[in-house]
């Protein structure tokens, strides 16, 4: 039986992103990529993929910035060609604007010029700015990344096509052993062996494991949704934060825009789920988006709903044992973290 030097369960953006950095390090190993389904077929598939640079605390920083070396290093791979530069304004508390500041690291922000100010009114009409708060934006923009077509792209073309076998469907139940191999049992009765593993299942429980690493027991799945909304939006304009109300408006097309909220909703199991918004989603996302544009939030045209796995502060990690790392819980934003995961767990092995 052939023995992969790395094995990775899970074909989404952190599988992926991990298989792509350790074929670039290690062309010489011989790979396997199994996922349950296919590629991008959990939260990866259903995502917004808005790269907003904020840093909720100095531990995202350190990621962000990890992340930022690993976009200029992808940078020369046809997958990241489809990342879309966008402008980012936000709507801010002025006493909120120093935290504001200190999130955004190096970006510099400054008060939206009169033309901006105009674009934000076009875009969301009846907009609430109440006196208090503020426009402002930076002028590095930030990026949005058709996540489905990038995986797909990184095995099509990326580093690790030369060296990876896909395999699929294959839902691994556990993972035994570890000296010389790991041996990856399957649902289906299949095995297969593996000098290292790296674990990237997303919101799915994680196979069956020697120790359970503590923080995992700990994460929560939310439930993850957004609405399309028939909005006066152009190609070029940019993504409206409302960071206190963790919300966002995000151009798609001419006349459509994706509006992100928060959708308090825990517990969820990834197997129920089809990305398909159901009317509570559609009414916690109508509520939230009314308190800021009650024109908006009257012209829903549909969305799209998922879940994530989600830490408390919201910071993915990499757990380690000896010659595996999990990556965990991409909390909401485990599309424009997962460069810097990928490194991190790559580094772990
Ligand atoms: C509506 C929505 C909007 C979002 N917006 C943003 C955004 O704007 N910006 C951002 O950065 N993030 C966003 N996210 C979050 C982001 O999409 C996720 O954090 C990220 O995709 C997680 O990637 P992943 O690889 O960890 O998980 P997934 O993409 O879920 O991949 C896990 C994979 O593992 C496979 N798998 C699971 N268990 C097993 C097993 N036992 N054996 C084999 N295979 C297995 C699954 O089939 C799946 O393909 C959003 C998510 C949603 C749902």
């Amino acid at each position: 039986m052939t023995v992969y030097d790395l094995a990775i369960v899970g074909g989404g953006m952190f599988g992926c992103l991990a298989g792509d950095e350790a074929a670039r390090r290690h062309p010489d190993w011989n790979m396997l990529l199994l996922d349950r389904s296919g590629p991008a077929a959990g939260a990866t598939g259903w995502s917004l993929a808005a790269d907003i640079p904020f840093a909720l605390t100095p531990a995202h920083r350190d990621l962000i910035e990890e992340c930022e070396r690993q976009w200029r290093r992808l940078a020369g791979e046809p997958a990241a060609s489809l990342a879309r530069g966008i402008r980012i304004v936000y709507v801010t508390g002025q006493d909120r604007l120093p935290a504001l500041q200190a999130q955004l690291g190096e970006r510099k922000l400054r008060e939206a010029s009169p033309a901006e100010m105009d674009t934000v009114r076009r875009m969301l009409p009846d907009v609430r700015i109440g006196a208090h708060e503020l426009v402002v934006t930076h002028d590095e923009p930030g990026s949005v990344l058709p996540s489905r077509e990038f995986v797909r792209e990184l095995l099509r073309a990326g580093p690790m096509k030369a060296s990876t076998r896909l395999a699929t469907p294959h839902h691994v139940t556990a993972v035994r052993g570890g000296e010389p191999w790991y041996e990856l049992a399957c649902e289906s009765g299949d095995l297969w062996r593996a000098r290292r593993v790296i674990l990237a299942t997303g919101p799915w429980r994680l196979p069956h494991l020697p120790a359970t690493p503590a923080p995992f027991t700990r994460s929560v799945v939310k439930r993850v949704a957004a609405l399309r909304v028939a909005l006066p939006v152009r190609a070029g304009d940019p993504i409206v934060f409302f960071p206190e109300d963790d919300l966002y408006v995000l151009p798609s097309t001419d006349g459509t825009a994706m509006v992100s909220f928060n959708r308090r909703c825990w517990g969820q199991d990834p197997d129920l789920l089809d990305g398909s918004l159901e009317e509570a989603d559609r009414r916690s996302g109508v509520a939230v988006l009314a308190a800021r544009c009650t024109a908006a939030a009257g012209r829903v045209v549909g969305g799209q709903a998922f879940c994530d796995r989600y830490t408390d502060d919201r910071l993915p990690y990499v757990w380690r044992a000896p010659r595996l790392a999990a990556m965990l819980a991409g909390s909401g934003s485990g599309v424009r973290l997962a460069p810097g995961m990928a490194a991190r767990a790559v580094s772990a092995l």
